[in-house]
């Protein structure tokens, strides 16, 4: 028996509209077996097929996905939704205290959560740990990695129904009081999620799985969930997945490592010393288990820096006024050709809503991927465009072919940011491309390429204008950065422009933090407050090591 994986996606699978080419064009049926079958939907046979992978090429919606050479081992199986669908090996625990997992995106985070939460029953449980932590039921609070807009009621409504007596803590944390009786829809996504993760803490459970709790956050508030996690959750199993990996290892002792083949399989390493497990992620090798899971390692890449080109857009100076809260740029911007300038700040001090005015002042000039966003039921293929060098290269880089037969409702949330980045970045008549938290939801990987992407459209002598709050991704990126200051929910200014070094001190500086670098990786490190390295960078002003 060969561990050969066929995968049909059912929502792609439509043999009523198309000409059964799978069935038709498949070697081993020629030799009139039975190897490809089409009922309402195909069915595989995996010890048949020989991994040649012409119906993968021939069927036209993208609908299967022949795992030939890499396929985990079957023993390790934890749960498989049916035959010739996704399959999940293995299963990370929330253990005592804080564990951490690194992961790609479609590769089972939800399974996995499932699978702890009660909604799914594992079919084999592969190793003595995992029997037994079955042996016992388990509650357990999950935190979603989507925020939804759409939340009705207010703030205080919320929090104040299920107070289990830690309401008041994690509204000094989060400063809550701020936000207390604003309804959700007014809320940014910073606010949603300090809401969102608020709630699920307080909810009775001894596990909790928290899955992308720092997305939306600055980095006060980062630090200060960490911190309230190791003091306050060190009893409780709490599992966090989430890719900023700058912070990882200061949250987590440990880490598991997710890893598969998007839609198709997920597969669930041990867990490792976190350090040691980012740069196995990194390397897309667990020597340990001598599984190597990607053909060629994530590398961070500083682009050459160029010279400024041409004036190309000024952002005149505007204040924004929403009933109490005020944002107000005193400056006049001017945007070059071929930049890309960086928007960074605090939470709550209307970095949205500014760029949104700038965006309804001049939507001939200016376009937007906002920061929440919306889905739809109509397929991915309504935004895809293959017709110009740009959107050749973000459809092949960004894997977005796979997806242009899928709804909008049916995507992951890291898939529908890339579709909603690629529908701003592929118009051609604007020149200036604004997006608001586009690294959101999208893992290390898919980072990295957003950065190379919005490099291509930054050499159309067009100006990006980009929102977040990762760190990396700016130092990677961007050419210069606006930093903004204020009040959260009161008021938030424009400090100014700066080149994006001195732009990101400026802003560790208010936060109080420093980095280090991994020396193998040169990855970013958050470091300990007091430590020696974390005063030596704030002596020397320097707050990040460079490369
Ligand atoms: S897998 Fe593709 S080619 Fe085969 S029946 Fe389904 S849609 Fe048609
Ligand atoms: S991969 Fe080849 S052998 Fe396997 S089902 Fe597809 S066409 Fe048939």
């Amino acid at each position: 028996m060969n561990n050969r994986l066929a995968v049909i996606d059912k929502k792609l699978c439509a043999p009523d509209r198309c000409g059964h080419e799978c069935a038709a064009n498949c070697p081993v049926n020629k030799l009139r077996q039975e190897c490809v079958v089409v009922e309402e939907i195909v069915r595989i046979d995996e010890n048949l097929c020989t991994g040649c992978g012409i119906c993968v090429k021939k069927c036209p919606f993208h609908a299967i996905t022949i795992i030939k050479n890499a396929a985990p081992d079957p023993e390790k199986l934890v749960y498989s939704y049916g035959a010739n669908s996704f399959k999940l090996y293995g299963l990370a625990l929330p253990r005592k205290g804080v564990t951490a997992m690194i992961g790609e995106n479609g590769c089972g985070k939800s399974t996995n959560a499932k699978l702890l939460s009660g909604a799914l029953t594992p079919q084999n449980l592969p190793t003595a740990e995992l029997r037994e932590y079955y042996k016992q039921e388990h509650g357990i609070a999950f935190k979603p990695q989507e925020l939804h807009a759409g939340v009705k009621g207010k703030v205080n409504e919320l929090l104040e129904k299920i107070d289990d007596g830690q309401l008041n803590e994690l509204k000094k944390l989060f400063d809550l009081d701020k936000v207390w009786n604003r309804e959700f829809k007014h809320l940014s996504g910073g606010e949603l999620q300090k809401v969102v993760v608020a709630a699920t803490l307080m909810q009775d459970e001894q596990a909790f799985v928290l899955d992308e709790p720092f997305a939306f956050l600055d980095y006060v508030y980062r630090i200060r969930l960490i911190n309230y996690l190791k003091e306050k959750f060190s009893n409780k199993n709490v599992l966090l997945i989430d890719h900023d990996i700058s912070l990882l290892s200061y949250v987590s002792e440990n880490a598991y490592l997710l890893y598969g083949v998007n839609g198709a399989f997920g597969s669930v390493s041990q867990s490792y010393a976190t350090d040691r497990a980012i740069n196995m992620f990194l390397e897309g090798f667990i020597a340990p288990e001598n599984v190597k899971f990607r053909g060629q390692p994530i590398k961070y890449k500083s682009y050459n820096e160029e010279k400024l080109g041409d004036e190309l857009y000024v952002l005149q100076p505007a204040r924004v006024k929403f009933e109490s809260f005020t944002v107000e740029n005193k400056h006049s911007l001017t945007l070059h050709q071929g930049e890309i300038v960086g928007v960074a700040g605090p939470n709550g001090i209307g970095k949205t809503t500014l760029i949104k005015e700038y965006c309804s002042q001049d939507p001939d000039n200016l376009i937007l991927k906002p920061q929440i966003l919306e889905r739809g039921d109509f397929l991915a293929a309504k935004y895809m465009r293959t017709d110009s060098p740009f959107t050749q290269i973000f459809v092949e880089d960004m894997g977005l072919k796979q997806l242009e037969y899928y709804k909008l409702n049916d995507l992951s949330g890291g898939e529908l940011q890339k579709i909603r980045v690629f529908e701003c970045l592929s118009s051609e008549k604007h020149n200036v491309y604004v997006l608001d938290e586009p690294t959101n939801m999208l893992d290390v990987k898919a980072r990295i390429s957003l950065s190379k992407m919005l490099r291509e459209k930054a050499k159309e002598g067009k100006a990006v204008l980009v929102v977040d709050h990762d760190l990396e991704f700016l130092l990677n990126t961007v050419d210069r950065l606006i930093v903004m200051d204020g009040e959260p929910a009161e008021r938030g200014e424009v400090k100014g422009i700066y080149h994006k070094d001195e732009g990101v001190r400026l802003l560790l500086k208010k936060f109080d933090l420093t980095y280090r670098r991994d020396p193998p990786t040169k990855r970013l490190k958050l470091n300990k407050a007091g430590s020696q390295k974390d005063a030596a960078l704030k002596k020397s002003g320097e707050f990040v090591e460079t490369r």
